[in-house]
């Protein structure tokens, strides 16, 4: 591997990125930063301040103030408001349809963007969010776009919540992963897209296993 490499990965929410880039770091030994817990973190801060996430002035005016930060504790990133820990409490769907709402402003994400430049600075880094190709990292060594179909991707999550206890049913699922694809991909400021030197992974027919390796094998091509 080359002494120093970054790596995007891009694409809608559920299609794995979360889970493939933590593998994938664990592998090449590098940093991972998931960028999607610090726009969680700014939505819950919001709500809990009871800031209408809906009016872009108004969360405008709280970009840059509400101290979010992160930190690795056993090999894990927790993510933190005002140095308490919300790593647990950023999953809820309040919580990501604020992230959602919230990080179309562009004070927002410029706040974002520095804030997770500054982390990487320096590292091996995996990063994965929306805008890592197109804007945070625009000569990642590697980027990629992860993405599935919205059914395959409303049935992972489907899978997840009934294994965390808290099942929802698919149609409302499907529709919420819909409404959250339309809003990151028809924003203004940075919307979702791959960048045009992505390579470009469909996991809808992979294991996770195999989109491990499918994206290890990149790495090892171009990092190497
Ligand atoms: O990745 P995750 O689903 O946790 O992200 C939550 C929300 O944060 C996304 O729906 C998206 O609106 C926003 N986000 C973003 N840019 C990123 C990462 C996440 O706009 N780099």
């Amino acid at each position: 591997m080359k002494k120093t490499f970054s790596i995007a990965i891009d694409g809608p929410a559920g299609a794995g990125k979360s889970s493939v880039a933590k593998a994938l770091a664990k592998a090449l030994d590098a940093m991972y930063l998931d960028t999607g817990a610090m726009y969680r973190a700014f939505g819950l801060a919001l709500l809990r301040m009871g800031v209408d996430v809906t009016d872009p002035a108004a969360v405008a005016a709280h970009a840059g103030n509400t101290d979010i930060s992160v930190d690795y504790v056993d090999g894990g990133q927790r993510i933190y408001i005002g140095g308490e820990d919300v790593t647990g409490a950023i999953r809820s769907p309040e919580v990501s349809a604020a992230a959602s709402l919230t990080s179309a402003v562009p004070e927002v994400r410029e706040e974002m963007v520095a804030l997770q430049r500054r982390i990487a600075e320096g590292h091996n880094v995996i990063m994965d969010g929306r805008d890592i190709g197109t804007v945070v990292l625009p000569n990642a060594t590697l980027k990629v776009y992860l993405t599935a179909s919205a059914e395959e991707r409303a049935r992972r999550r489907c899978r997840e919540l009934e294994e965390k206890g808290a099942p929802q049913p698919y149609e409302q699922v499907l529709r919420e992963i819909e409404e959250r694809d339309w809003r990151d991909t028809h924003r203004e400021a940075s919307p979702l897209k791959a960048a045009e030197d992505a390579v470009i992974v469909d996991t809808s027919d992979m294991s996770l296993d195999e989109s491990v390796s499918a994206l290890r094998a990149l790495a090892e091509k171009t990092c190497g």
